[in-house]
């Protein structure tokens, strides 16, 4: 996510409140920009976002950071993390994960799952099929390299995608990840206002049986040590929050 592609982001956010149904979206909002674009279209191809919950059971959340690894912030963020006791996922870029190898094996090694978020964070809607596809396959091998262990997750930059990028993450064993719970965190300094907007979303998905899928930026994809103060600010106040009342997991546990 970042500043270039806001209006994408804003487009895709105002589709994912929308309740109405995925046709009728498609009809109004011109199917193609609808499929590629609105987090909870599978028109492209089928996509994770989250669970419908089992009656009876706790809500539950994935907390899933983007556009790191940070070396300014996602230590801290880890930090916090941890005194939850809670596991997170990281969807990194690989560029940034291959110049800072130790803090991505540092995120593994602490048991949060890492997934694929392209190796330069383009829009891969309007990407060359064979550059997709070397964007996605360069991720997976560097990142495999450093943490030893296989990634099974992609999230497409933007949530921009294509059926042949649905179909190329597939090919590399990865399945899509889209989210249900997003604010403009990279945009707002405010952490109150980023948590109370989530909030608000994942008190909704709850009540309506659903699991939340939540986007925030420990990482910023056109400056690798971004200040994310307010995203990480933010992300305690969800786990004070829904530590009594929701199961907090990563996005593995899905799917
Ligand atoms: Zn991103």
């Amino acid at each position: 996510m970042g500043p270039p592609d806001r209006k994408l982001e804003k487009m895709a956010g105002i589709l994912a409140e929308t309740a109405i149904g995925a046709a009728a979206i498609g009809l109004l909002a011109g199917g193609c920009a609808y499929a590629a674009l609105w987090p909870g279209s599978q028109i492209f191809g089928r996509t994770l976002i989250a669970p419908r919950l089992d009656l009876g059971k706790p809500g539950e959340l994935a907390l899933t950071f983007d556009d790191g690894p940070n070396p300014a912030w996602t230590p801290r963020l880890l930090e916090l993390l941890d005194q939850y006791g809670v596991k997170a996922t990281f969807f990194l870029v690989g560029k940034y994960a291959s110049e800072q190898s130790v803090l991505t094996r540092f995120i593994a090694n602490n048991g949060h799952a890492i997934g694929n978020h392209s190796w330069s964070h383009p829009n891969l809607a309007l990407t060359a099929p064979a550059k997709v596809r070397e964007e996605l396959r360069n991720t997976k091998d560097a990142l495999e390299q450093i943490i030893g262990k296989p990634v099974r997750h992609f999230r497409p930059p933007f949530g921009a995608r294509r059926p042949d990028v649905l179909r190329a993450a597939r090919e590399l064993g990865m399945t899509p990840v889209l989210w249900n719970a997003m604010t403009s965190d990279w945009n707002e300094p405010s952490p109150e206002r980023i948590a109370a907007n989530l909030s608000g979303k994942i008190d909704r998905l709850t009540r309506r049986g659903f699991a939340a899928n939540i986007v925030l930026h420990d990482g910023g994809h056109q400056e690798p040590k971004a200040n994310r103060e307010a995203s990480i600010t933010a992300a305690g106040r969800l786990l004070e929050r829904y530590a009594g009342t929701h199961r907090f997991v990563t996005v593995g546990e899905w799917g």
